[in-house]
This record gives C-alpha cells, structure tokens and sequence, in this order.
C-alpha cells in the first residue's frame, strides 16, 4: 500500500473515507516526509507543524460526528501569497516580513468549508515575478528530479513539494505560466482556469488583470475537483463571473473521439528543445490515436506576447505594490526622519532587485509621455491575441502546445539575462493576456529524465474540455507513475504502479 503521502486527493480521501487510517496519520507521515526531503528540496517557506496536527485533529473529530467535507481532512500546501487566517503571508519578500494574514483569501475559505487543511506556505519568486523561483528573498528551492536545476516558477514551491511527495496537493497563481511552469517542470499537473472564474480575494495582486489562483496536483482528476471547490462567483471580487460552474470531475470520462485539436503553428517553432519537440509530437499522436482529429491553425500576434505582457504586468505591479510602504504592512525601517525617508528606505529596504525592476518598468510604460506609446499600444495588441484566439476556437475545441521550449534548465543559468528568463513564458503568457484557461499535464521525459508538459489550452470557460482531453491522455498514458529518486524511491521502483509501491524508509542522498 503507498504511503499517505504519495497519495493523491481523492485516493486520500477515499482511504480516510474507507476509515482505514485518521487525518492526523496522514499529516504525521507528510510532515515525515517533508521533515527529510525538505533538507534538500526547500521547497517549503514554513510549516506549522503543531498546527498541522491541530488542524487534523479537528478534521477526524469532524469525521467521527458524521461531518462529510468532499476535502475532509485533506493537507494542501499553499503558495506563500495567499492569505490563509492566521498564518504569515510574506509573498517570498523581505517587505512582508512579519505579517500574518487576519483572514482567509474565498479560494481558501472554500476548500476550508470543505474540509481542506493547511499546511505549509510553499516558496516562490518574490510577488510571483520570475520564471525558476530563484527570486525568493529567502530560499532557492530545487527540482526534485535534478537537484542542479530550477523548479520552474513562480509557484516553483507549490511545483516542488507536489512532485516529491511532500504534499498530496498544492494551490499556485498564474500571472503569465506560474503554475503551469513549474508543474511543466516538476512533472505534476497545473491548471490556470479562466479569468474570473475563481475569486482573486484575498491573493496578494502582482497584475490583477492577469492572476489567477489554480491548483498543482499529482492527477488531472484532483485539478477538477479542486477547481471544483474553488470556482464560481464571489460578491468580493467584482472580476469574479456569475457563470454556473459545471461538474468537472463527473465530465472527465467523455472520450475524444469528434473532438478537434488545433496546433497554433507559431509554438512549433526552431527554438524549441528537440526533445520537449519529441515529447509533444507524442502526446499529439497519442491524442490522435484516442479519436481527435488534428488541426492546424494559426495565432498571429503571438511574436507580440512576451512584450505585452511584460509591459502590463510590469504597468500593475508598479501600481499594486505602492501599498507596500512601510505603513500597513511588515516592515518598516527605523530611524528614518520624516515619512518619505521611511517609505523610500522601507521599499529599497524590503524589495529585491526583480520586484524593484518591474516596478520601475511598469512606472516608466505608465508615466506621461510614454503611456500612449508603451502601455496603451500593449492594450490593442492584448485585444489582437484575444482576437486570435476566439478565432481559432471556431475551428477546433481545444489547442495542444508545450508549455515551455525547454525543460528545467539549472540553476543559476539564466539569472543574469532577464530577457533569456522572460522567454521562459512564451508559450503562456498570451493564455492569461486573453484571459482563457490551460494546462499542463506530463507528457514524457528528456533523455536527461526530466519531465516535459503538454500544454492545453481552451476558450473561456473551457474547463470542462481541457480536463477532459487531459485526463483521457493521462489515463491512457503512465508518466505520472514516474516518481523523482529524490522523492525518496530507488530507480526500479520509479515505474511501478501506484498500488504496487511500497513506502521507501529514507531518501537517497543527492549526486
Ligand atoms: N514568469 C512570469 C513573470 O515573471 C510569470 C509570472 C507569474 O505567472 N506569476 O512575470
């Protein structure tokens, strides 16, 4: 039988269901298992461990009184900025520290209401900007299939704790492909759901135009029922939609045979890794063999993405982040004289060199004299991508692409060019510039056993389809079997079945 936390979702919560073991005999085993992999993994900015168990407690008291949550006694792991009750919220920067959130975000108070626990805040880059989460002011979290190599990010954390084991499950935001980035990268599954379609409430905004919370999960059936819980509308935030929100889970079984994929021909393009290229022409094929037809289409204004994205979400960020001034929130410097010394010294003070080069992009696009000619000619061409794409949902359901045009790359490797790094987001960030909703499901490995994702993609509130194509790939695919050596499993275990593996004693040490 595999260990609690190797668990996914709902084989955790059929198992608590079942009344063969307790939510404190979960949370006792993941906090094992993060207790020894963490060492090397960080991907953990803190655990509450006393807290935990509290929490688990609580949840199998519950369960004795014949409370049914569909999240009952179920740990998740939490991108550290959002706000769960209680808890420190420090968004990865030094600005935050100190502050602990006085109330829970709606994503949270939903999955709360269903049962969920909380248990950990998972690092990230610093408010979410970055690509690898080598800008968190506090700790470089790594891959858990290549210690050498970046987890991918923002929600790089979130990424790195789902792939080894060290969270049945994780929730991260999507800017511009922070969560199907790293789940590319890490080799999990990564939903960014359509904008709207969950409430931003209580997430601390990088570009609210953009973000959304989505959840980081071991399958695609754990994505849909945890969107599940955390979609629909909420009076908090006015951007939230009033749309009825379908059943995901009960939809996944549908079969793709009638259904029309279409491959933008801008994303198989030279600068593509020959093997992510590889992997994807697979998963394409394979999908092909499941009864969908292949079409090719065409998203012009693609070459125009990386550059409005980074024009709008700098342009937000430099208005969001003024409120971080010393005044409300975590730190202040001491002994500045007047109040703007103590802003001015407190920002300089608290912010990372990232985070202050946004906020001095976004001031510049957004400052008279160059609004017109940076930040509004960014809106008409944000209009042209969403254009595109409502265009090609005419001729097919659903798009196939890779999320990324590498694999995890290492350390260090692109941290001194931030525009090698901001090309990271090319194949994701027009899905948030048009609102529309992705994933990322693993579809193979490079020779250097890394894992690949296939991005799919879909039309505003398309979620229902893109589940569905990614969960009939999935389950006639075995890659999510594949498990990281550092995820505590010798190599021969790496391809057995979920219920032929056994619960390995300790990690191996790193190469
Ligand atoms: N890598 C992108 C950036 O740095 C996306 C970030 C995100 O989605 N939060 O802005």
């Amino acid at each position: 039988m595999p260990a609690w936390n190797e668990l996914t979702v709902h084989a955790a919560k059929a198992r608590l269901d079942q009344g063969t073991g307790t939510s404190r005999e979960l949370v006792e085993t993941l906090l094992g298992a993060i207790r020894v992999r963490d060492t090397q993994i960080q991907g953990y900015l803190e655990v509450d461990e006393a807290d935990a168990l509290r929490q688990a407690d609580a949840a199998d008291a519950l369960r004795k009184k014949g409370c049914k949550g569909k999240l009952l006694g179920i740990p998740i792991a939490v991108k550290d900025l959002l706000n769960v009750q209680g808890q420190s919220c420090r968004c990865a920067s030094r600005i935050l520290e100190g502050y602990h959130s006085p109330y829970d975000a709606t994503a949270i108070a939903r999955l709360r209401a269903e049962g969920a626990l909380f248990v950990g805040r998972a690092n990230m880059d610093e408010f979410a900007m970055g690509s690898t989460t080598e800008n968190s002011a506090f700790k470089i979290t790594r891959n858990p299939w290549n210690l050498a190599c970046v987890p991918g990010g923002s929600s790089g954390g979130s990424g790195a704790v789902v792939a080894a084991d060290e969270a049945i499950a994780a929730l991260g935001t999507d800017t511009g492909g922070s969560v199907r980035l790293p789940a590319s990268f890490c080799g999990c599954v990564g939903l960014k759901p359509t904008y709207g379609r969950v409430s931003r409430y209580g997430l601390t905004a990088f570009a609210s135009s953009l973000d959304q919370i989505g959840p980081m999960t071991k399958d695609i059936r754990d994505a849909a029922l945890l969107l599940q819980v955390m979609a629909g509308h909420d009076t908090m935030d006015s951007t939230s939609i009033p749309a009825p929100v379908p059943d995901y889970e009960a939809n996944l079984r549908k079969d793709l045979a009638g259904m029309k994929l279409g491959l933008p021909k801008e994303y198989f393009i030279d600068g593509v890794d020959p093997e992510v290229a590889r992997c994807i022409q697979q998963a394409i094929r394979h999908c092909e063999g499941l009864g969908a037809s292949i079409v090719e289409v065409s998203l012009p204004a693609t070459p125009y993405a990386i550059a409005t994205y980074y024009i709008i979400a700098c342009a937000e960020a430099s208005a969001n982040l003024a409120r971080f001034d010393g005044v409300r929130y975590g730190l202040r410097v001491k002994d500045a004289t007047d109040p703007f010394a103590m802003y001015t010294r407190t920002r300089a003070a608290g912010f990372g060199t990232e985070v202050k080069r946004r906020i001095i992009l976004g001031t510049y696009v957004l400052s008279s004299g160059y609004y017109d000619a940076y930040y509004v000619r960014a809106q008409k061409v944000r209009a042209l991508i969403r254009a595109d794409f409502e265009k090609v949902f005419q001729l097919c359901d659903a798009l196939l692409t890779p999320v990324a045009p590498t694999a995890a790359y290492r350390l260090g490797e692109k941290t001194a060019d931030p525009l090698q790094m901001y090309l990271s987001d090319i194949f994701t960030a027009s899905v948030n510039l048009a609102g529309i909703c992705a994933l990322s499901v693993p579809c193979g490995f490079t020779s250097a056993n890394l894992p690949v994702g296939l991005q799919i993609v879909g039309p505003a509130f398309g979620e229902e389809t893109i589940l569905r194509v990614g969960f009939a790939y999935e389950q006639t695919t075995d890659w999510r079997l594949r498990k990281p050596d550092h995820g505590g499993r010798t190599p021969d275990d790496r391809r057995r079945k979920p219920e032929d593996r056994r619960r390995m004693p300790d990690v191996r040490s790193q190469p």
